[in-house]
């Protein structure tokens, strides 16, 4: 294993952490409270390179290695504290386009990641559904084949990005086809008759990431939007997913980096009983367990990433996603701890990173699930 960092790879960070913090950042207490998606942050990243990361150069990308891409991420959620922006990125970055670059015709490709990557077009990937959520294949959403392609009936949640959507890639099971070998993945474009976005759905945090459910009505969808042979949907959600869990906390890193330095700060500046709070062996003990979370997370996400890059990591990725996300919200909630009542203030913004945390042990399979699978792993 190696993964020592070229200068270029730390320029790139350096690179995407100072973007961030000069573009992403704009009113970013009112667009909370709001729950507002910023489309002007979507296309600067765009403009930036961020939606092309891990696309091939020959098919108009950045064509960067996986952990080139992390490291960006990683620079950018140093730089914005906008943690909705980032996750409605990632939700795009590795569940839709890395599943066209790998599964896409090429039909398919030159139609969607030009727009996907230039910022005009956005992308979901819907899976979950109200009665499968963990047991993901257990799905009612049915896929009938017809003369015209196929028709799609049911109902997928918790979709990000569905408000905003040009383009859902939706998961869909064959009548009475087993589970596993049963699923196809579709393209599914807005505006497709059949297709509805409803219910759009509030959060906890991660607010300015906008989510819905999708109804799905006798949809019809060509036979050419099939991403993969049919029945391939189960081994394209399963790649997608280790790629999605190596990845997606990369921009916690950079949250987790920030927050420390915040909490340091703070635990030098404010003084009780004489003296600045840091000088407590229990404040000081809380900023050491904060870095000592970062340091294991990251090198875990390193080597996910670094690993993936080589072939399958799917224990080294939910290792990765299972640690960050627990070790996110531990030292989110040291940091509410430490800033006391101005921590637990909406102004302070630190107790937002907590909200946006919580979600991170459940998205993209939960703490429990990430369990089970290593668990499997090592022979249970
Ligand atoms: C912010 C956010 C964004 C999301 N975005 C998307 C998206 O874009 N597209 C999409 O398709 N989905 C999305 N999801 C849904 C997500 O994938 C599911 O929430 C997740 O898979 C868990 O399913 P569930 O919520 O139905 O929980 P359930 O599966 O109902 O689980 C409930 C509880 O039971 C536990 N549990 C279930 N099975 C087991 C088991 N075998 N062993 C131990 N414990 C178990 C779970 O860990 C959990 O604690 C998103 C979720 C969140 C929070």
């Amino acid at each position: 294993m190696d993964f020592s960092l070229s200068a270029e790879q730390r320029d790139l960070k350096a690179a995407a952490a100072a973007f961030a913090q000069g573009e992403l950042n704009h009113d970013l207490p009112e667009r909370e409270r709001a729950g507002k998606f910023s489309r002007a942050a979507w296309e600067a990243c765009a403009r930036f390179g961020i939606q092309g990361l891990p696309v091939p150069t020959e098919l108009g990308g950045g064509g960067v290695d996986i952990l080139t891409a992390v490291l960006v991420m990683e620079g950018l959620g140093y730089g914005c504290r906008d943690n909705g922006l980032l996750f409605s990125l990632n939700a795009q970055l590795w569940s839709v386009e890395l599943p066209l670059v790998k599964f896409g015709t090429e039909a398919q490709r030159r139609r969607y990641l030009p727009g996907l990557m230039s910022g005009e077009l956005i992308g979901v990937h819907a899976m979950t559904e109200p009665e499968s959520g963990s047991d993901a294949f257990s799905m009612r959403t049915r896929a009938q084949r017809t003369d015209e392609g196929y028709v799609l009936t049911g109902t997928k949640q918790y979709v990000t990005n569905a408000p905003i959507a040009d383009v859902m890639l939706i998961f869909a099971a064959h009548p009475d086809a087993p589970p596993m070998s049963g699923i196809s993945a579709f393209i599914v474009e807005k505006g497709t008759p059949g297709l509805t976005v409803t219910r759009h759905m509030e959060k906890m945090g991660l607010r300015t990431s906008p989510m819905a459910e999708v109804v799905l009505d006798g949809c019809v969808v060509p036979e050419e939007n099939r991403v993969g042979p049919e029945g391939a949907g189960g081994a394209i959600f399963n790649s997608t997913m280790v790629w999605e869990r190596s990845c997606i906390l990369a921009g916690a890193l950079g949250s987790m980096q920030r927050q420390l330095e915040t909490c340091v700060t703070y635990a030098r500046e404010r003084k009780q009983f004489g003296q600045p709070i840091g000088n407590f062996q229990a404040v000081a003990g809380k900023v050491a367990d904060m870095y000592m979370r970062l340091e294991a997370a990251r090198l875990l996400v390193y080597q996910a990433a670094w690993l993936g890059q080589q072939g399958a990591a799917v224990a080294e990725a939910a290792a990765a996603k299972l640690f960050t996300s627990e070790a996110w919200v531990a030292s989110s909630l040291d940091a509410v701890q430490l800033h006391g009542a101005y921590g637990y203030m909406t102004e302070s913004g630190v107790e937002r990173e907590l909200r946006d945390a919580v979600a991170s042990t459940i998205y993209s399979g939960t703490s429990e699930i990430q369990r089970v699978i290593l668990a499997r792993m090592l022979g249970l």
